[in-house]
Protein backbone atom coordinates (compact mmCIF):
# COMPACT_ATOMS: atom_id res chain seq x y z
CA UNK A 1 0.00 0.00 0.00
CA UNK A 2 1.28 3.50 -1.16
CA UNK A 3 1.26 5.63 1.95
CA UNK A 4 1.75 9.43 1.24
CA UNK A 5 2.15 10.52 4.51
CA UNK A 6 5.35 10.00 6.50
CA UNK A 7 4.36 8.74 9.81
CA UNK A 8 0.68 6.38 9.58
CA UNK A 9 -1.50 9.36 11.52
CA UNK A 10 -3.34 7.75 14.45
CA UNK A 11 -6.63 8.63 12.80
CA UNK A 12 -7.33 7.57 9.01
CA UNK A 13 -10.23 10.47 9.25
CA UNK A 14 -11.05 12.93 11.73
CA UNK A 15 -13.58 15.76 11.46
CA UNK A 16 -14.85 18.77 14.18
CA UNK A 17 -17.56 20.51 14.42
CA UNK A 18 -18.17 19.40 10.52
CA UNK A 19 -21.93 21.49 9.16
CA UNK A 20 -23.11 21.69 6.20
CA UNK A 21 -26.63 23.57 5.33
CA UNK A 22 -27.64 22.91 1.69
CA UNK A 23 -28.81 26.09 0.32
CA UNK A 24 -32.15 26.11 -0.76
CA UNK A 25 -34.18 27.71 -3.62
CA UNK A 26 -37.59 29.11 -4.33
CA UNK A 27 -39.27 25.88 -3.96
CA UNK A 28 -36.71 24.20 -1.54
CA UNK A 29 -35.71 25.57 1.66
CA UNK A 30 -32.79 25.97 3.12
CA UNK A 31 -31.55 22.04 4.84
CA UNK A 32 -28.88 21.73 7.67
CA UNK A 33 -27.76 18.75 6.92
CA UNK A 34 -24.84 18.15 9.42
CA UNK A 35 -24.79 19.90 12.54
CA UNK A 36 -21.31 19.93 13.88
CA UNK A 37 -19.96 16.55 13.67
CA UNK A 38 -17.19 15.57 15.55
CA UNK A 39 -15.55 11.92 14.86
CA UNK A 40 -12.38 10.49 14.86
CA UNK A 41 -12.03 6.75 12.83
CA UNK A 42 -9.20 5.52 13.97
CA UNK A 43 -6.27 3.78 11.45
CA UNK A 44 -6.83 -0.01 10.93
CA UNK A 45 -10.50 0.06 11.94
CA UNK A 46 -13.47 -1.15 10.46
CA UNK A 47 -15.50 1.51 11.08
CA UNK A 48 -19.51 1.74 10.25
CA UNK A 49 -21.57 4.87 9.71
CA UNK A 50 -24.84 3.61 10.85
CA UNK A 51 -28.11 5.95 10.40
CA UNK A 52 -31.83 5.98 8.61
CA UNK A 53 -32.25 7.95 5.34
CA UNK A 54 -31.38 11.37 5.07
CA UNK A 55 -29.29 11.48 8.32
CA UNK A 56 -26.58 13.05 6.18
CA UNK A 57 -23.96 10.30 5.67
CA UNK A 58 -23.07 10.46 1.98
CA UNK A 59 -23.21 14.73 2.72
CA UNK A 60 -20.45 13.46 5.45
CA UNK A 61 -18.68 11.59 2.95
CA UNK A 62 -18.96 13.75 0.34
CA UNK A 63 -17.29 16.44 2.57
CA UNK A 64 -14.24 14.37 2.47
CA UNK A 65 -14.61 13.42 -1.37
CA UNK A 66 -14.39 16.97 -2.42
CA UNK A 67 -17.63 16.41 -4.13
CA UNK A 68 -19.56 18.87 -1.03
CA UNK A 69 -18.47 21.80 -0.11
CA UNK A 70 -18.66 22.41 3.93
CA UNK A 71 -20.28 24.84 5.82
CA UNK A 72 -18.21 24.75 8.49
CA UNK A 73 -16.04 22.89 10.90
CA UNK A 74 -12.78 20.81 10.14
CA UNK A 75 -11.46 17.48 8.38
CA UNK A 76 -9.11 15.70 7.82
CA UNK A 77 -8.11 12.29 6.06
CA UNK A 78 -4.84 10.33 7.17
CA UNK A 79 -3.83 13.82 9.10
CA UNK A 80 -4.27 15.85 6.20
CA UNK A 81 -6.69 18.91 6.08
CA UNK A 82 -9.37 18.50 3.42
CA UNK A 83 -8.82 22.82 3.04
CA UNK A 84 -4.97 23.03 3.93
CA UNK A 85 -3.52 20.05 1.89
CA UNK A 86 -6.43 19.17 -0.37
CA UNK A 87 -4.35 16.85 -3.16
CA UNK A 88 -2.92 15.01 -0.50
CA UNK A 89 -6.16 14.09 1.75
CA UNK A 90 -7.95 12.99 -1.45
CA UNK A 91 -4.82 10.75 -2.42
CA UNK A 92 -5.46 8.94 0.68
CA UNK A 93 -9.00 8.20 0.58
CA UNK A 94 -11.13 5.97 -2.01
CA UNK A 95 -14.78 6.32 -1.85
CA UNK A 96 -17.00 4.14 -3.88
CA UNK A 97 -20.11 6.42 -4.79
CA UNK A 98 -23.88 5.45 -3.28
CA UNK A 99 -24.85 6.19 -6.93
CA UNK A 100 -24.08 4.51 -9.69
CA UNK A 101 -23.22 7.08 -12.13
CA UNK A 102 -20.72 6.02 -14.55
CA UNK A 103 -19.82 7.36 -18.07
CA UNK A 104 -21.23 4.69 -20.09
CA UNK A 105 -18.66 4.64 -23.27
CA UNK A 106 -16.06 3.77 -21.54
CA UNK A 107 -14.94 -0.50 -20.80
CA UNK A 108 -14.16 -0.98 -16.90
CA UNK A 109 -10.37 -1.05 -18.06
CA UNK A 110 -10.23 2.55 -19.78
CA UNK A 111 -12.23 3.84 -16.65
CA UNK A 112 -9.70 2.68 -14.68
CA UNK A 113 -6.85 3.78 -17.07
CA UNK A 114 -8.30 6.88 -16.52
CA UNK A 115 -8.86 7.47 -13.02
CA UNK A 116 -5.65 6.10 -12.81
CA UNK A 117 -4.44 9.41 -14.39
CA UNK A 118 -6.62 11.54 -12.65
CA UNK A 119 -4.66 10.29 -10.07
CA UNK A 120 -0.86 11.22 -11.45
CA UNK A 121 -0.33 7.20 -10.90
CA UNK A 122 2.73 6.55 -12.77
CA UNK A 123 1.93 3.94 -15.56
CA UNK A 124 4.55 1.87 -13.64
CA UNK A 125 2.73 1.61 -11.03
CA UNK A 126 -0.84 0.94 -12.30
CA UNK A 127 -2.19 -2.08 -11.18
CA UNK A 128 -5.68 -2.32 -13.27
CA UNK A 129 -5.41 -5.88 -14.17
CA UNK A 130 -5.00 -7.00 -10.82
CA UNK A 131 -7.96 -4.89 -9.27
CA UNK A 132 -10.24 -5.74 -12.30
CA UNK A 133 -9.17 -9.27 -11.58
CA UNK A 134 -10.17 -8.89 -7.75
CA UNK A 135 -13.20 -7.36 -8.01
CA UNK A 136 -14.10 -10.09 -10.81
CA UNK A 137 -14.56 -8.12 -13.92
CA UNK A 138 -11.49 -9.05 -15.92
CA UNK A 139 -13.54 -10.54 -18.24
CA UNK A 140 -15.55 -7.63 -18.79
CA UNK A 141 -12.47 -5.67 -19.29
CA UNK A 142 -13.28 -4.32 -22.44
CA UNK A 143 -17.50 -4.14 -22.21
CA UNK A 144 -18.81 -1.09 -22.34
CA UNK A 145 -19.99 0.05 -18.91
CA UNK A 146 -23.76 0.67 -20.12
CA UNK A 147 -23.87 -3.30 -20.86
CA UNK A 148 -23.03 -4.15 -17.51
CA UNK A 149 -25.35 -5.39 -14.74
CA UNK A 150 -26.12 -3.55 -11.69
CA UNK A 151 -23.97 -5.46 -9.47
CA UNK A 152 -21.05 -4.99 -12.45
CA UNK A 153 -20.96 -1.62 -12.60
CA UNK A 154 -20.94 -1.24 -8.41
CA UNK A 155 -17.54 -3.58 -8.36
CA UNK A 156 -16.66 -1.47 -11.21
CA UNK A 157 -17.02 1.75 -8.63
CA UNK A 158 -15.60 0.04 -6.05
CA UNK A 159 -12.04 -1.00 -8.65
CA UNK A 160 -12.55 2.54 -9.30
CA UNK A 161 -11.69 3.55 -6.05
CA UNK A 162 -8.75 1.20 -5.21
CA UNK A 163 -6.62 2.72 -8.29
CA UNK A 164 -4.30 4.87 -6.12
CA UNK A 165 -4.07 2.30 -3.44
CA UNK A 166 -5.47 4.34 -0.43
CA UNK A 167 -4.71 3.87 2.65
CA UNK A 168 -8.77 4.55 3.66
CA UNK A 169 -11.52 2.85 1.50
CA UNK A 170 -15.17 4.72 1.89
CA UNK A 171 -18.01 2.45 0.93
CA UNK A 172 -21.09 4.62 1.09
CA UNK A 173 -24.63 2.24 1.12
CA UNK A 174 -22.52 -0.26 -1.27
CA UNK A 175 -24.91 -3.29 -0.77
CA UNK A 176 -28.07 -1.34 -2.43
CA UNK A 177 -29.37 -3.29 -5.41
CA UNK A 178 -26.86 -5.94 -4.95
CA UNK A 179 -28.01 -9.90 -4.92
CA UNK A 180 -26.83 -11.50 -1.97
CA UNK A 181 -23.91 -13.63 -4.14
CA UNK A 182 -22.56 -10.65 -4.96
CA UNK A 183 -23.06 -8.89 -1.55
CA UNK A 184 -20.82 -12.27 -0.37
CA UNK A 185 -17.88 -11.35 -2.76
CA UNK A 186 -17.96 -7.61 -2.13
CA UNK A 187 -17.74 -8.46 1.54
CA UNK A 188 -14.69 -11.21 1.23
CA UNK A 189 -12.64 -9.12 -1.00
CA UNK A 190 -13.22 -5.37 1.45
CA UNK A 191 -12.74 -7.99 4.37
CA UNK A 192 -9.06 -8.79 2.77
CA UNK A 193 -8.72 -4.95 2.00
CA UNK A 194 -8.77 -4.45 5.68
CA UNK A 195 -6.57 -7.54 6.51
CA UNK A 196 -3.91 -6.22 4.69
CA UNK A 197 -4.05 -3.07 6.84
CA UNK A 198 -6.92 -0.61 4.96
CA UNK A 199 -8.73 1.13 7.09
CA UNK A 200 -12.67 0.60 6.04
CA UNK A 201 -15.59 2.63 6.73
CA UNK A 202 -19.15 1.29 5.86
CA UNK A 203 -22.00 3.64 5.47
CA UNK A 204 -24.97 1.73 5.69
CA UNK A 205 -29.26 1.96 6.86
CA UNK A 206 -28.93 -1.82 7.91
CA UNK A 207 -28.01 -2.73 11.31
CA UNK A 208 -26.84 -6.35 10.58
CA UNK A 209 -24.70 -5.24 7.94
CA UNK A 210 -22.62 -3.26 10.37
CA UNK A 211 -23.24 -5.37 13.17
CA UNK A 212 -21.56 -8.25 11.41
CA UNK A 213 -18.41 -6.32 9.71
CA UNK A 214 -17.62 -3.02 11.83
CA UNK A 215 -15.31 -3.20 14.88
CA UNK A 216 -16.68 0.72 15.78
CA UNK A 217 -19.88 1.66 15.11
CA UNK A 218 -21.09 5.53 14.95
CA UNK A 219 -24.70 6.38 14.74
CA UNK A 220 -25.53 9.79 13.16
CA UNK A 221 -29.15 10.84 12.92
CA UNK A 222 -30.71 14.13 11.82
CA UNK A 223 -27.07 15.38 10.98
CA UNK A 224 -25.91 14.65 14.23
CA UNK A 225 -23.78 11.74 15.51
CA UNK A 226 -25.66 10.75 19.07
CA UNK A 227 -23.76 7.54 19.60
CA UNK A 228 -19.95 5.90 19.03
CA UNK A 229 -18.73 3.28 20.93
CA UNK A 230 -17.39 -0.24 19.87
CA UNK A 231 -20.06 -2.65 18.21
CA UNK A 232 -20.42 -4.84 21.05
CA UNK A 233 -21.48 -1.60 23.12
CA UNK A 234 -23.78 -0.32 20.43
CA UNK A 235 -25.38 -3.29 20.30
CA UNK A 236 -26.34 -3.63 23.71
CA UNK A 237 -27.95 -0.24 23.52
CA UNK A 238 -30.13 -1.38 19.97
CA UNK A 239 -31.04 -4.93 21.88
CA UNK A 240 -33.93 -4.15 23.24
CA UNK A 241 -37.50 -5.35 22.35
CA UNK A 242 -40.99 -4.81 23.37
CA UNK A 243 -43.61 -6.54 25.22
CA UNK A 244 -46.70 -5.34 23.90
CA UNK A 245 -49.92 -7.16 26.61
CA UNK A 246 -53.43 -6.61 25.74
CA UNK A 247 -55.48 -6.73 29.58
CA UNK A 248 -58.41 -7.98 30.32
CA UNK A 249 -59.91 -5.16 31.53
CA UNK A 250 -59.05 -1.11 30.47
CA UNK A 251 -56.27 -0.03 32.41
CA UNK A 252 -56.75 3.82 33.57
CA UNK A 253 -53.38 4.11 34.59
CA UNK A 254 -49.65 2.82 34.18
CA UNK A 255 -50.17 0.15 37.44
CA UNK A 256 -48.17 0.43 40.54
CA UNK A 257 -46.14 -2.63 41.15
CA UNK A 258 -43.54 -2.46 37.80
CA UNK A 259 -41.05 0.40 38.84
CA UNK A 260 -38.10 -0.87 37.33
CA UNK A 261 -39.33 -1.53 34.41
CA UNK A 262 -39.45 0.53 31.40
CA UNK A 263 -43.56 0.43 31.22
CA UNK A 264 -46.09 2.95 29.24
CA UNK A 265 -49.64 2.57 28.64
CA UNK A 266 -50.31 3.28 24.82
CA UNK A 267 -53.44 5.00 23.36
CA UNK A 268 -55.03 1.57 22.23
CA UNK A 269 -54.73 0.37 25.94
CA UNK A 270 -52.33 -1.77 25.73
CA UNK A 271 -49.44 -2.24 28.09
CA UNK A 272 -45.94 -2.10 26.20
CA UNK A 273 -42.74 -3.34 28.37
CA UNK A 274 -39.38 -2.13 26.54
CA UNK A 275 -36.65 -5.16 27.92
CA UNK A 276 -33.62 -6.14 26.94
CA UNK A 277 -32.94 -9.44 25.51
CA UNK A 278 -30.99 -10.42 28.38
CA UNK A 279 -34.55 -10.78 30.62
CA UNK A 280 -36.38 -13.38 29.98
CA UNK A 281 -40.75 -12.78 28.96
CA UNK A 282 -41.34 -14.89 31.64
CA UNK A 283 -39.87 -12.93 34.61
CA UNK A 284 -41.90 -9.84 32.74
CA UNK A 285 -45.42 -11.85 32.94
CA UNK A 286 -45.15 -12.41 36.68
CA UNK A 287 -44.18 -9.13 37.37
CA UNK A 288 -47.55 -7.96 35.21
CA UNK A 289 -49.79 -10.74 36.51
CA UNK A 290 -48.26 -9.65 40.38
CA UNK A 291 -49.53 -6.07 39.57
CA UNK A 292 -52.98 -7.14 39.24
CA UNK A 293 -53.10 -7.01 35.10
CA UNK A 294 -54.69 -10.16 33.76
CA UNK A 295 -53.47 -11.00 30.35
CA UNK A 296 -56.16 -11.01 27.36
CA UNK A 297 -53.28 -11.12 24.38
CA UNK A 298 -49.87 -10.71 24.23
CA UNK A 299 -47.17 -10.06 21.02
CA UNK A 300 -43.43 -8.87 21.39
CA UNK A 301 -42.28 -6.02 18.90
CA UNK A 302 -38.77 -5.99 17.60
CA UNK A 303 -36.92 -2.58 17.64
CA UNK A 304 -37.56 -0.26 15.02
CA UNK A 305 -34.20 1.57 14.11
CA UNK A 306 -35.66 4.72 13.65
CA UNK A 307 -37.24 4.83 17.00
CA UNK A 308 -33.97 3.40 18.65
CA UNK A 309 -32.50 6.36 17.02
CA UNK A 310 -35.03 8.76 17.92
CA UNK A 311 -34.77 7.32 22.04
CA UNK A 312 -31.09 8.09 21.55
CA UNK A 313 -31.52 11.35 20.82
CA UNK A 314 -34.15 12.26 23.11
CA UNK A 315 -32.30 10.11 25.84
CA UNK A 316 -30.89 12.25 28.88
CA UNK A 317 -26.73 11.64 28.60
P1 LIG B 1 -28.02 9.89 3.89
O1 LIG B 1 -26.86 9.60 3.01
O2 LIG B 1 -27.74 9.57 5.35
O3 LIG B 1 -29.27 9.22 3.44
P2 LIG B 1 -27.80 12.59 2.84
O4 LIG B 1 -26.47 13.10 3.26
O5 LIG B 1 -27.93 12.11 1.45
O6 LIG B 1 -28.29 11.47 3.88
O7 LIG B 1 -28.88 13.72 3.08
C1 LIG B 1 -28.98 14.46 4.28
C2 LIG B 1 -30.04 15.51 4.12
O8 LIG B 1 -29.61 16.51 3.21
C3 LIG B 1 -31.36 14.98 3.59
O9 LIG B 1 -32.40 15.69 4.21
C4 LIG B 1 -31.27 15.30 2.11
O10 LIG B 1 -32.57 15.48 1.58
C5 LIG B 1 -30.51 16.60 2.10
N1 LIG B 1 -29.70 16.75 0.88
C6 LIG B 1 -28.78 15.88 0.40
N2 LIG B 1 -28.21 16.34 -0.73
C7 LIG B 1 -28.79 17.53 -0.98
C8 LIG B 1 -28.65 18.51 -2.01
N3 LIG B 1 -27.76 18.36 -3.00
N4 LIG B 1 -29.42 19.62 -1.92
C9 LIG B 1 -30.31 19.80 -0.93
N5 LIG B 1 -30.49 18.92 0.08
C10 LIG B 1 -29.75 17.79 0.06
MG1 LIG C 1 -26.64 8.33 1.47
Amino acid sequence: MRDPSPHAPDFAIRAEGLEKTYRGDRKTPPKRALKGIDLAIPRGSFFGLLGPNGAGKSTFINILGGLVVKSGGKASIWGYDIDADPRNARGAIGIVPQELNMDPFFSPWESLEMQAGFYGVPKAERRSEEILKAVGLWDKKDAYARTLSGGMKRRLLVAKALVHAPPVVVLDEPTAGVDVELRRQLWAYVKELHAQGTTIVLTTHYLEEAQELCDTIAIINHGEVIACEPTPQILSRLDRRTLVIAPQAELSALPAGLDGLDATLRKDGALAISYASSQTVESLLERVKAAGVSIKDLKTEEPDLEDVFVSMTSAPG
